[in-house]
């Protein structure tokens, strides 16, 4: 018999799921693990919450929805508040593991705990085998024969990848299995105060009304390809700011992996193919190659994307202006749109690309202020934060990044082009009806 754990990181999804189907294939028992690691519960350097209430809230979702899932498969999930070295160990030896499967990452923090767990499961006798599973295109399939060769300039990369590589198909959820005798145990999944964060009520002017999992991620797929057809327009809306459809709203779901960017690529082509194909369906998968490229330059770049000069080395001349940072985040500047902006994230913990753009840029390149902090400012609130996305895209916005034209944006020409008639401001600054 040759028994199996998936090690459940930020792939909270059964379908498309590699590391699981993989565990899957073989004979023997299969169970899964997922940490509430309470290193991620701790604080920033800068001294945010790592992961404020808003994210906490949709993960407990997705995991009570991934149990669920799982469970269906006849996959029991043990649930844990401890850390992944302290629990895991465990579970192998309680369960005579043979072969642990997890997903691979490659950041710090996460390579700190990969090498804890195999360190602390050494005197077991258990192998481990890890898969990269987060990407649109596959590392082994781009055409650059190791990462220190991907372009500095997205337009380079995103050509080179639209020319030589393929996206792989999507995986098929692993078959029902055998019931095995754990089923039945209860593994409780933290509530928001065992985490040591505040519940809350959602903002009912929030943009989009989240809510975490695999079988959300994949309704709203549906809703915002095929039932109310808002891909079809996507580039020309994908720069709003009010409301659920001006953009897609993956980010969440992408970001902790309860969808996979490969199963929304092959929507959209079966989009293209059956209703229509047009430079918006073109862009959705554009921008996916935005996040495919962040990845890949932190996979570069290793943890210059934490350091202040960023990975161009920049020397400028930073701040850090305890005043300046509480006037940012409490949308109390000069600018109403930056305002609106950063009112809306504190309150729903959701900021649209162009919002986002624009109070990075005012906040490093206008007050000159160390862009780390607002990179972990953003790190806590937002309910997408992805490592790569964030500290990339921080990057690009305060100039130590990969911006070939090192762009600052002039935020009241900005309000005025796409917050024209101030619905936007007006509903976060709370001038008008709503
Ligand atoms: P859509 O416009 O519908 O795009 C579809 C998908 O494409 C997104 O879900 C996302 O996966 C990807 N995408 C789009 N734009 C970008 C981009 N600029 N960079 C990388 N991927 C992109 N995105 C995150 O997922 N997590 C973050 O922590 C994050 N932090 C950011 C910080 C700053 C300062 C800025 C300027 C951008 C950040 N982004 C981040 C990128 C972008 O703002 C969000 O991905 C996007 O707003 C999410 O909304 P959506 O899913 O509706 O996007």
């Amino acid at each position: 018999m040759h028994n199996n754990l998936v090690w459940f990181r930020n792939d909270l999804r059964v379908s498309d799921n590699t590391v699981l189907l993989k565990a899957c294939q073989t004979k023997g028992k299969v169970i899964a693990v997922y940490c509430f690691d309470p290193r991620h519960y701790s604080e920033t350097t800068f001294g945010f919450p790592k992961t404020g209430k808003y994210r906490a809230q949709f993960l407990i979702e997705t995991v009570i929805n991934l149990k669920e899932t799982l469970s269906a498969l006849n996959i029991t999930l043990i649930v844990s508040t401890e850390k992944p070295e302290h629990i895991l160990p465990k579970a192998i030896k309680e369960n005579t593991i043979n072969t642990v499967y997890y997903q691979r990452e490659w950041t710090q923090e996460e390579l700190d705990v990969q090498e804890l767990v195999e360190e602390n499961s050494k005197h077991l006798e258990v192998s481990f085998k890890s898969f990269y599973d987060q990407f649109l295109f596959h590392p082994s399939d781009i055409p650059y024969s190791n990462s220190y060769d991907i372009p500095r300039v997205f337009t380079q990369f995103r050509k080179q990848l639209e020319k030589y590589s393929k996206v792989r198909q999507v995986l098929p959820k692993p078959e029902l299995r055998e019931k095995d005798n754990l089923l039945n145990s209860s593994y409780s999944i933290p509530s928001l105060s065992d985490l040591g964060l505040e519940t809350f009520e959602t903002n009912s002017k929030t943009a989009f009304p989240f809510q975490g999992g695999e079988v959300s991620a994949l309704k709203r797929l549906q809703d915002y390809h095929w039932i109310t057809g808002y891909l079809s327009n996507y580039k020309e809306t994908r720069n709003g700011l009010v409301g659920k459809n001006y953009s897609s709203k993956y980010s969440a779901w992408l970001a902790n992996g309860s969808i996979s960017a490969r199963t929304i690529y092959w929507d959209v082509k079966q989009f293209e193919k059956e209703r229509e194909s047009n430079q918006s369906t073109y862009w959705m998968v554009f921008e996916l190659l935005w996040r495919d490229f962040f990845k890949y330059v932190s996979m570069k770049h290793g943890n210059s994307l934490f350091k202040i000069g960023g990975i161009l080395e920049k020397e400028y001349n930073w701040s850090q202006h305890k005043a300046t940072l509480k006037a940012w985040i409490n949308g109390t500047t000069k600018y109403d749109f930056v305002n609106a902006n950063m009112i809306e994230l504190r309150d729903t913990g959701w900021m649209s690309n162009r919002g986002r753009q624009n109070v990075a840029s005012y906040w490093a390149k206008e007050l000159q202020q160390d862009w780390r902090i607002g990179a972990s400012y953003f790190e806590s609130l937002l309910i997408d934060y992805d490592v790569h996305s964030n500290y990339g895209n921080w990057m690009y916005n305060s100039g130590v990044g990969n911006d070939p034209r090192d762009r600052k944006f002039n935020i009241e020409s900005q309000a005025e082009r796409y917050d024209q008639m101030r619905t936007y401001r007006d509903l976060w600054l709370g001038n008008t009806l709503f």
